[in-house]
């Protein structure tokens, strides 16, 4: 390829718009254009990254004994009710009506089509198991579509569906979806963890997710990790041992006692001259819709998909003050926030288990200006029959596996594995005959990796000042050769000749002939990060051309006769490599 022909616009500025790195320099290095929000053009480097991703994905795909095809992306709405998610997916699901008034819906995912598919191809255990993968453009209306490629309204899934006739078979398609899923991400040249998750809209129990952990703040998760173990999970999921401190006060009675104003565990703490382990602290929150009270001992933070998880909720948010005051009406109660507790409340109240170990402390009574203290879990007030672990697992705790300090870094979701059961299957009456000539639900699993995102997160982990460096296997070419002048005769001879002759070695090479001023060739190879520059000035008249490598900024100078095979030989090894 001729840079001079190249369909690639390269800007000096950086887009005003573009908050993450990944964005500014797919923009700048004319790797993307924006249409509309959230929703791009993949200009001919971006598709070659694209491919080489997907290429990756589907080799350990095929390997791992799955099939491709390709399913519709517009579907009817019929097939969305049958499991229920027509109602239950929200705003995310992008809706439409064709000319018949029929509504329909753009595919965010495919585990509706695949059911159905199954069920009517699928009928008896000898057909099973199986597992079927696409790659293909899915389309989810995000409330943020803001870091580029990681979070897109159209971007480009690889999704996988495994189908079992029992668990067995389920947990073992799912541990071969984990190990083709380490194998696709060290090719692409990431370095992954695996850690659990929340199963959020899609559900089921068992789920991973596959995060590429960055020092950029682009990743919209934090990722709680052992600094000893393997143990990681994302933060709406991870667990760690219950921090260990006083948590009794030192009150001779339990006693309503007047506190006027005093509202926020930092004040109790001053009035009373008590620790913040020693309060009961109670929030309320709309999860669809619905109040719900939730305790937690007060030096510690409520875990929010944790808490709508374990009611089974969609959507969870703070209550604001005039809800509250609402809830306080219905219950005949007066109080505000920080006066809210547990007892004689109209509500659905969850407990965090670290309430359980509170002795002689302080809670709200739903009372403005008053707090009962001294309080007792079966005495003053009763322990809710509800108590579940909605914490927040925070850095310096100690890990449940291994008693090590966690730790918490950003990272970026690049694939996911979820055990999803029945929910589909049963929902939707996809059945096939056992050996026994029974009827069962398939026991399904799904498995996605973002091509887009993955190409985007390999970005913000390689990158300088300058520019992208690719890893080798997915950079969209592997090596670009610059004459610095290509007036002089010389030198753009040479290049000539080793753009033809890596060309001949199946070396994807690009030459850059334009008649540019050096300075501005380079800053573009850098920029585009082609991984392997080969430079031919002027010390090709004693026969030497420059080779420099980007990820690792090393340059040498070589003669003109050894410069193909060197390059040759670092362009393969890194290859190899994945
Ligand atoms: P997230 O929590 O980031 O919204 P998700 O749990 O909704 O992700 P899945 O529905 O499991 O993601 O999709 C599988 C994969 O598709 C994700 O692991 C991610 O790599 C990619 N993906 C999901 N949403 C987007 C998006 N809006 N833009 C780009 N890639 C995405
Ligand atoms: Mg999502």
């Amino acid at each position: 390829m001729k840079m001079s022909k190249m369909f690639v616009q390269t800007l000096r500025e950086t887009p005003a718009d573009a908050e993450v790195v990944s964005h500014q320099l797919l923009i700048r290095a004319g790797y993307i254009r924006m249409l509309t929000s959230g929703i791009y053009s993949y200009l001919p480097l971006m598709f070659r990254v694209f491919k080489k991703v997907e290429n990756i994905v589907r080799d350990e795909m095929d390997k791992s004994g799955a099939q491709e095809l390709l399913m519709p992306i517009l579907q009817p709405k019929e097939v969305w009710e049958e499991s229920g998610r027509w109602e239950a997916y929200g705003k995310e699901l992008m809706r439409l009506k064709d000319r018949h008034d029929r509504e329909m819906a753009l595919g965010p995912t495919h585990e509706e089509i695949i059911t159905l598919l199954a069920k009517n191809q699928i009928s008896s255990y000898k057909q099973l198991p199986i597992n079927l993968y696409q790659v293909q453009s899915k389309f989810r209306d995000e409330r943020r579509p803001r870091f580029g490629l990681l979070r897109g309204r159209e971007f480009i899934m690889k999704d996988a569906y495994s189908f079992d006739v029992d668990e067995e078979g389920l947990d073992k398609a799912y541990n071969v979806m984990a190990q083709a899923y380490e194998k696709i991400f060290i090719r692409c040249g990431l370095d992954t963890k695996m850690v659990r998750s929340d199963s959020g809209a899609i559900g089921g129990d068992v789920s991973h997710e596959y995060m590429v952990l960055t020092e950029t703040d682009c990743g919209e998760n934090d990722v709680v990790f052992c600094v000893e173990c393997d143990y990681a999970g994302n933060t709406n999921r991870a667990e760690s041992i219950l921090p260990k401190c006083k948590t009794d006060g030192e009150f001779k009675e339990s006693n309503i006692v007047d506190t006027p104003n005093v509202k926020s565990i930092e004040e109790l703490t001053k009035f009373f001259n008590i620790e913040p382990s020693a309060i009961c602290k109670s929030l309320v929150y709309i999860v669809d819709k619905k109040i719900v009270v939730a305790l937690i001992r007060g030096d510690l933070t409520i875990e929010e998909t944790k808490l709508k998880n374990f009611i089974d909720g969609n959507e969870i948010r703070i209550a604001t003050d005039e809800e509250i005051k609402e809830l306080m009406e219905k219950s005949n109660l007066t109080a505000e926030a920080g006066f809210i507790g547990p007892k004689g409340i109209k509500a659905q109240v969850i407990a965090d288990e670290s309430v359980k170990g509170l002795k002689n402390f302080v809670v709200g009574v739903n009372q403005n200006d008053k707090h009962l203290a001294g309080a007792n879990w079966g005495v003053d007030l009763d322990l809710p029959k509800s108590v579940a672990d909605i914490r927040l697992a925070q850095r310096d705790e100690l890990c449940i596996k291994c008693n090590a300090k966690l730790d918490i870094t950003r990272g970026i979701e690049v694939g996911n594995i979820f055990k999803l059961g029945t929910k589909y299957s049963a929902k939707m009456n996809a059945k096939f005959t056992d050996e026994k000539g029974g009827e069962k639900p398939y026991i399904m699993g799904c498995y996605g990796i973002g091509i887009s995102r993955t190409a985007a997160a390999a970005i913000e982990k390689y990158h300088d000042k300058d520019g992208i460096k690719w890893p080798m296997s997915i950079a969209p070419y592997h090596v670009i050769v610059v004459p610095v002048n290509v007036q002089d005769e010389q030198q753009w001879a040479v290049a000539n000749e080793l753009y033809d002759q890596l060309k001949q070695q199946n070396i994807e090479a690009v030459l850059d002939d334009r008649e540019y001023r050096a300075g501005v060739k380079f800053k573009d190879a850098d920029l585009i990060g082609f991984p392997v520059r080969i430079t031919v000035g002027k010390t090709i008249k004693e026969g030497d051309v420059e080779v420099k490598v980007r990820m690792s900024g090393e340059q040498i100078k070589i003669s003109k006769d050894e410069a193909v095979k060197h390059v040759v030989n670092i362009i393969n090894s890194e290859l190899e490599k994945s």
